[in-house]
């Protein structure tokens, strides 16, 4: 890997907009040069002399002969890393059957990608994007991500206010969900007035806190009184004191993805930007599985056939772990629709088929846990 990653970092630097000193220029500083020069010279077109036409004659030759020299060394770069990539990577990429024909399926591709540009802020390729496809996101939506990009520059610039409107707009909504967001503002607030006060004065943080976090007392006791009780220290040992964890920048960079979780929550959308999630999931190792597990399946002469489930196990790490599985631990079958996880009177859980297994005829069940005894009929069914 490191071979090709050197490769790589060969080809950032030839093509990066301003290189180091004492490299040749790139090619747009050569272009922006070319361009100064000439429009100097049209400025004073009347008053060139025949030395001067010539001399610049040359510096154009000059920035041309520049800029193919520049162009070759990129080629010859690209070139460099392509063979990298085939020498590291020597296995052909599995090729499958093209799953975006039907027109609902391109529309439906479209629209996630138009949308994935837009919720992780490529506003310019997401407009190009949107002008040559045919995918249709009304305006309101676009100038609502845009409205969710500026409030997070704004967070990343450590102002909180136009989060902190919206927060206040959206006060329902937020509390409807447990949200502690609008409290988490105020805190960074608080803490950021108290380690930036010069010299110290707790008095800034602490009537601010008068001001806008009574409101919040009730549903965030604790961490209330870790608030106002923090700022007896100065502000220059908060880090080595009990309330080190007031003093952490995570405290301010947090609130980014928590506002922007809620922002998208409130307009109907996961927490988890779509396609960053199949990308992480796939390049995590899962498609290089099930792209092991098909040929193995093909040597062995066998077919996969079963359509919602993968024959193999393939771990996810905690945040893309979104339905929870319950086996039966009777018949160790995972539940399906058909077969749901019942819970009998006592709490234990079977799956359906196995509580009618059980079941005696005269509809009770003696549970395989625990000494109870009920009626099947009395088991509710569990959702996961
Ligand atoms: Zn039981």
């Amino acid at each position: 890997m490191d071979a090709l990653l050197k490769e790589l970092s060969k080809l950032e630097t030839l093509t990066a907009q301003h290189p180091g000193k004492n490299k040749t220029p790139s090619i747009s500083d050569s272009l922006d040069d070319l361009i100064a020069t000439l429009q100097s010279a049209k400025a004073d077109v009347n008053s060139i002399d025949e030395g001067s036409w010539n001399s610049l004659a040359q510096t154009i030759e000059a920035r041309k002969k520049d800029i193919d020299d520049r162009q070759k060394e990129i080629y010859s770069a690209t070139a460099k890393l392509g063979k990298a990539v085939e020498k590291k990577f020597p296995a052909n990429l599995p090729s499958y059957p093209n799953l975006f024909e039907s027109d609902p399926a391109i529309a439906a591709l479209e629209r996630t990608i138009a949308l994935h540009l837009l919720r992780t802020g490529q506003f310019d390729t997401a407009h190009t994007f949107l002008e040559e496809s045919n995918a249709d996101i009304p305006l309101e939506l676009r100038s609502q991500f845009i409205e969710l990009y500026r409030i997070l520059k704004a967070l990343r610039n450590e102002d909180i206010g136009p989060a902190l409107l919206w927060a206040r707009r959206h006060r329902a909504f937020l509390q409807s969900r447990g949200s502690p967001l609008e409290f988490y503002l105020h805190r960074s607030q608080y803490i950021r007035l108290f380690l930036t006060s010069h010299p110290p004065n707790p008095l800034l943080a602490i009537s601010y806190a008068q001001a806008e976090l009574t409101p919040f007392f009730h549903d965030h006791r604790a961490e209330f009184q870790r608030l106002l009780t923090c700022v007896i220290y100065p502000p220059s040992e908060l880090e080595n004191s009990p309330y080190a964890d007031m003093a952490s920048p995570s405290l301010h960079l947090e609130l980014e993805p928590l506002f922007a979780k809620e922002y998208c929550a409130s307009l109907g959308m996961s927490r988890q930007v779509p396609l960053r999630v199949v990308a992480d999931i796939g390049g995590g190792g899962a498609l290089a599985k099930i792209e092991k597990c098909r040929r193995v399946l093909r040597e062995r002469k066998n077919e996969w056939i079963q359509r919602d489930e993968l024959p193999i196990e393939i771990n996810l790490p905690p945040e893309n772990r979104y339905h929870s599985i319950f086996t039966c631990p009777v018949s160790k079958e995972q539940s399906t629709e058909h077969n749901p996880p019942m819970m009998m009177l006592c709490g234990h859980v079977v799956a359906k088929d196995s509580l009618q297994k059980l079941a005696k005829s005269s509809g009770r069940v003696k549970c395989p846990y625990c000494p109870t005894e009920s009626l099947s009929s009395a088991a509710i069914q569990v959702h996961f």
